[in-house]
Parts: C-alpha cells; structure tokens; sequence
C-alpha cells in the first residue's frame, strides 16, 4: 500500500518523546506504543513503527519502513546510504575518546596498542585510520563508560554530553570524533506517492522547527526611537508598529531568533524599549 508513509521512531529511550512530541506538534494524531510495535494516525497518512535505534537504519533501507528520526551517530554506524531529510535540532551530543583522569594525553599515539570499548567499531575505526593508529577495538553495547574500571579496557568511545557521565567513572574526555543530533532520515527513492506525503510532513515540520528557534516580541517604546530600534530586529519583514493609548508611544511587534535572544534585549533596552514582552511561537510559516 502507497499511500501511507511508514516512519519509524525509538520506542523507548532519548529520542522517543521528542519524536513523538514533534509529529504531535505537526497536529498528527497516534497511540502512544506503549505496547503496540505499530501505530496508525487517524488523522494524517502515516503510520509509526516503534522499535530499538539502532535497527532504524536496516528497516528504512529494507523498505519495512519508509522515513526514521534517529541520532546521526547511529545513521553513520550504520554505514547505510540513506538521506538526511532534515536536522531536528535534539539529542544534540558527540562520540568522543575518553581515557582514565591520572593518564597523561598529548594526541592520539596515546591509543596505540590500546584497547578501546565502543559500540561504535566503525566510526571509531575510521578515526583511528584515518590518525595511523592500530588499536585494539573491544565492541560492548551497553554501560561502555564502566569498561576501563574493571580492567575490560584502557580508553572508552563512547557518546558524551555534558561529560559528567565519564567525570563520575573517573574518566576525561581527550578526543571529539563526532558531533550529533536528531535527523529525519528516507530512503533514497521512495515512490511518487510517498514523496508527496513527506513534502507535506516536511512542510509541517518546519512550521513547528522554525517557530522553537524563534521567540515572539511586543515592546514599547517613544515614537522618536522607534526608527533605531527597529533597526536592531532581524524580524520575518519589517516590525508592526501599532499606536498606544499614550501619546507618543507605539508598540512594537516583531520575531526573534532564540539564539539572538539575551543579546538583542540588551541592545534593545539600550536603544529605549520598555515593558518587552517575550512569547513563544507555536507554528511559523515563512
Ligand atoms: P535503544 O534501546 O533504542 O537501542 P539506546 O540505549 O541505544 O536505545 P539511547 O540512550 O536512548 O539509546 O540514546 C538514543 C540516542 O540519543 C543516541 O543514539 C544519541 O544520538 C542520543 N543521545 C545519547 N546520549 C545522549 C545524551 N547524553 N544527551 C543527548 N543525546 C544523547
Ligand atoms: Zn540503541
């Protein structure tokens, strides 16, 4: 059957709520995989499969599904050719080479005849090839950080965050092989039908993605610094400027990227503007 698109999502684990929170966000309805390995929206031609991560990459390129979100760290691993449709800006980590806290490190030579637990064999292979490096790599699925402890190795590589995951097994970080986040991934030909479909989750996608990077701003200000002040907004076209009950004052409407955000505010208390008020957005067409 064509005309529904199949996208798989993790079932239980770091990725399954934000994923399920985004397709939601989209406004497509679904039950929650709780139990089912299978779900159908009513309301939008999809259908969620809910399975481990690292079995997305196999299962879109097999066809059993047609789309996934997963972490690039695991697309990568997979090593399969499929497309990155779309960043999702969550689950934002790296892959990193950790060694225990009293080693000294000046470069990779460090890993040497070392042996390194990861449950990422081929990145890590890569890296260390492409630095000449022969090391010995011990692959574990789980609890990677625990391995230089009970003497199963001499280095881990494994995904780091804040780091405080390593700090608490007496680790330190001395290598960033990879940066990731969440992706929307496809298979590389999908049928006609099942293109249209993606098209139009895309373009809910990023009506929800562009409204969380951007923050909705009404402020006050005198009609004679209005001029500079809009001068520091980077809004959709130019600001609405709408007239206060107090003469000589207007309010002014406008949209700002998140990531400008504290910056911008400053400059723009500076510049004259009073009583900002900060909002979110919760869809944005451009
Ligand atoms: P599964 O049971 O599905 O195999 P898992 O244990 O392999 O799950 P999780 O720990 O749920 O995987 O992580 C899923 C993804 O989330 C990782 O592949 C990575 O992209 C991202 N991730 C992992 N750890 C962190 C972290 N500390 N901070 C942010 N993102 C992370
Ligand atoms: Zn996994």
């Amino acid at each position: 059957m064509n005309n529904r698109l199949k996208i798989a999502i993790q079932k239980s684990g770091r990725l399954s709520e934000q994923s399920k929170k985004l397709l939601r966000d989209c406004g497509i309805r679904f039950s929650n995989g709780k139990q089912a390995l299978i779900a159908s929206s009513g309301n939008f031609p999809l259908d969620l499969l809910y399975l481990r991560d690292d079995d997305i990459p196999r299962y879109v390129e097999d066809g059993t599904a047609d789309i996934g979100i997963l972490g690039e760290n695991v697309l990568i691993e997979s090593a399969l050719p499929l497309r990155t449709v779309r960043k999702l800006g969550f689950a934002r980590c790296r892959l990193s080479l950790a060694i225990p806290k009293s080693e000294n490190y000046n470069d990779p030579a460090f890993f040497e005849g070392r042996k390194i637990a990861t449950s990422y064999p081929k990145i890590l292979t890569n890296f260390l090839n492409d630095k000449g490096i022969n090391a010995n790599i011990h692959r574990i699925s789980g609890s990677v950080e625990i391995a230089p402890n009970i003497g199963l190795a001499d280095a881990v590589c494994d995904i780091v965050s804040s780091g405080s995951t390593l700090f608490s097994n007496g680790l330190k970080e001395v290598e960033r092989i990879l940066e990731s986040e969440a992706i929307l991934i496809a298979r590389d030909r999908l049928p006609a039908e099942k293109e249209v479909i993606l098209e139009s989750l895309l373009f809910r996608l990023e009506s929800v993605l562009q409204a969380q990077a951007n923050k909705y701003v009404v402020l006050n200000a005198p009609n004679d610094k209005l001029e500079s002040i809009s001068n520091i907004l980077p809004g959709m076209r130019s600001p609405t400027v709408v007239p206060l009950a107090e003469k000589g004052w207007s309010a002014l409407h406008s949209v700002l990227p998140e990531n400008l955000f504290w910056n911008l505010i400053d400059e723009l208390r500076q510049a004259g503007a009073e009583g900002i008020l900060v909002m979110p957005i919760e869809k944005m067409i451009r």
